[in-house]
């Protein structure tokens, strides 16, 4: 009953450090997750440490890596929706805006995650960010879902202000490391966590708040 949340992300990753403990504690809450992923980042320049991945192997590789991330995080529903990596930017528009305005009508979410347009560093990031926002826009007012962006560019707090939403996920610690050790071609996180064992206490002040802007329509 209106707890459907909507995720729309390009590459599979970009769930992990930003926001997957606080999905893990929406789901827990009983929302029901879908994560619309872009692409297969099979443009990708990481291939693991040492190297497992190859040109070929790298996009089933990452669809397996997101699938084992949600699993984690326990997602419900993993929608991969085939666009290209790294050209996002150049999509044909209203085939994009399309796509999401269907997964709106479908899914029907009370909030939806993406990135801020404009300060979310990658191109595909922006350009996913801007196409959500710009398909929500259409919606009439009281059927659009409230947009929680993730914004981490340089200047990102400067002209936004301080995010609005500040989710501590410090309980769900487990859920997000574990996403993020799902995604061992891209990370050396993996090693960095895995061998080296971080002090709880340390992982809980590097990972243990998530943070996010409300987009406000204009
Ligand atoms: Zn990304």
């Amino acid at each position: 009953m209106g707890n459907n949340i909507l995720v729309i992300l390009p590459h599979p990753d970009d769930e992990a450090f930003g926001l997957s403990g606080t999905l893990a504690k929406l789901i827990v809450d009983g929302a029901h997750v879908t994560y619309a992923c872009l692409t297969l980042g099979e443009m990708g320049r990481n291939m693991g440490i040492p190297p497992f991945a190859n040109r070929v192997t790298l996009p089933v590789i990452r669809q397996a890596e997101l699938e084992e991330s949600c699993k984690a995080i326990g997602i419900q529903d993993l929608r991969l929706l085939g666009f290209h990596d790294k050209t996002i930017e150049f999509e044909d528009q209203p085939r994009l805006d399309g796509v999401i305005g269907s997964l709106l009508q479908e899914i029907k979410p009370t909030r939806v995650y993406t990135f801020y347009p404009g300060y979310s560093v990658h191109p595909d990031h922006d350009a996913t960010g801007t196409a959500v926002v710009r398909t929500i826009q259409q919606l009439p007012l009281e059927e659009r879902p409230e947009v929680h962006c993730l914004a981490f560019s340089r200047n990102c707090e400067q002209e936004l202000g301080s995010p609005d939403v500040v989710e501590d996920v410090s309980m769900f610690m487990v859920q997000k490391m574990n996403s993020i050790q799902a995604h061992r071609s891209q990370f050396q996180a993996a090693e960095l966590l895995g061998e080296k064992q971080m002090k709880a206490k340390e992982v809980e002040q590097r990972f243990g708040t998530e943070r996010f802007w409300t987009y406000t329509f204009a």
